[in-house]
């Protein structure tokens, strides 16, 4: 079923979680394991994010270095379809114009919609680590919104060979993630606003917020897309902190505040599993307050670690 069904029928907050495909080499098992203990609160849909190669250096004969890509977390595909399978759930792909060309994720499309997925989220991706800035594979998206665009044509039976005759459309719900403290990139938020806007005019249904910790900043970013007639639903991310090192690792990866009161609360802690509870206690205040100011569903960034999840869901759901 698409999100945006799943937001109509709702008659409460909806609860979701986000995953991350286990280290290449690792069992489908660590997925299971980590949501076995959620599904109890009947999550409306599991997103599987998606993670490009890299480039890593191996030491061949000689002391020649190799440069090698490899994919450290492969099989978001894969994973959902054994969501799907084994959980009777939505499961939501990422997919990211980074690596592919357009034939590519049109490729990639059409095994998705084969598989009967509904929605996906449609992302840029970050660039790789030995590249400054991103940098589109030849004949690949550049942004986004050029991937939203090839989603919905595919969705109006426009495949990228047009004389291709009596085709199959697809029928996906396409999500597309926000920035409440804008993205790093952006040179200030009117721009990243107006970028995101022309995500939503090229055909994305619903926003994924980047993580926040400072629900103020959610307030106001819903309030900048209504003044935008951005009026899609925008569903906020939501990350426990749970080691006392986040409190610079998160700001650095992810480029969000975490406010004075939880850094002065976490510090004080004298060890990882105080600094969890705080992290716990922290994001139940926060979906408390989203809850009641009636954001349309939680979504929770699980990042492997199901149990602050589950000590937040029992909370609130
Ligand atoms: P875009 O919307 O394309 O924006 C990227 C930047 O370019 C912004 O600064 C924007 O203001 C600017 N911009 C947009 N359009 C234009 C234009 N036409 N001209 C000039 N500038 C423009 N990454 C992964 O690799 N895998 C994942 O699974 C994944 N999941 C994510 C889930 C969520 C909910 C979020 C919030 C992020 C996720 N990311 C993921 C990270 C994301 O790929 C990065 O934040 C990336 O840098 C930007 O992606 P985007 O889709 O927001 O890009």
């Amino acid at each position: 079923m698409k999100v945006t069904d799943h937001l109509k029928q709702a008659k409460s907050t909806l609860f979701s979680i986000e995953i991350l495909p286990p280290l290449k080499g690792k069992s489908i098992q660590s997925i299971f394991d980590g949501i076995d203990p959620l599904m109890e609160f009947k999550p409306s849909f599991v997103d599987v994010t998606y993670h490009r190669e890299e480039y890593v250096y191996k030491k061949r004969e000689g002391g020649f270095l190799e440069k090698v890509s490899t994919r450290k977390r492969p099989g978001t595909v894969g994973i959902c379809a054994a969501i799907m399978n084994r959980y009777k759930v939505d499961a939501i792909p990422h997919i990211i114009c980074g690596g592919f060309s357009v034939e590519e994720t049109e490729n990639a499309l059409i095994d998705l919609h084969f598989l009967g997925i509904d929605n996906v989220l449609a992302l840029r991706g970050d660039s790789i680590k030995s590249e400054p800035t991103f940098v589109p594979e030849p004949n690949g998206h550049a942004y986004a919104v050029d991937l939203v665009k090839q989603i919905r044509s595919l969705n109006s039976g426009k495949y990228m060979d047009e004389e291709m005759q009596q085709v199959a459309p697809t029928n996906f719900c396409v999500g597309v993630a926000g920035y409440p403290e804008k993205h790093f990139e952006a040179p200030n938020m009117t721009s990243d606003m107006l970028h995101l806007q022309s995500k939503i005019n090229a055909g994305a249904d619903y926003i994924v917020t980047q993580m926040f910790f400072d629900n103020k900043a959610y307030f106001d970013f819903v309030e900048k897309c209504n003044a935008m007639n951005i009026n899609v639903p925008i569903i906020p991310g939501l990350k426990m902190l749970t080691t006392k090192k986040q409190l610079t690792i998160l700001p650095k990866i992810f480029k969000i505040d975490i406010p004075f009161e939880l850094h002065q609360a976490v510090e004080k802690c004298k060890n990882d599993a105080e600094a969890k509870q705080v992290g716990v206690e922290w994001c139940i205040a926060q979906s408390k307050e989203l809850m009641q100011k009636g954001a349309p569903c939680l979504h929770y960034y699980t990042m492997g670690v199901s149990d602050s999840t589950r000590k937040v869901a029992s909370a609130i759901f």
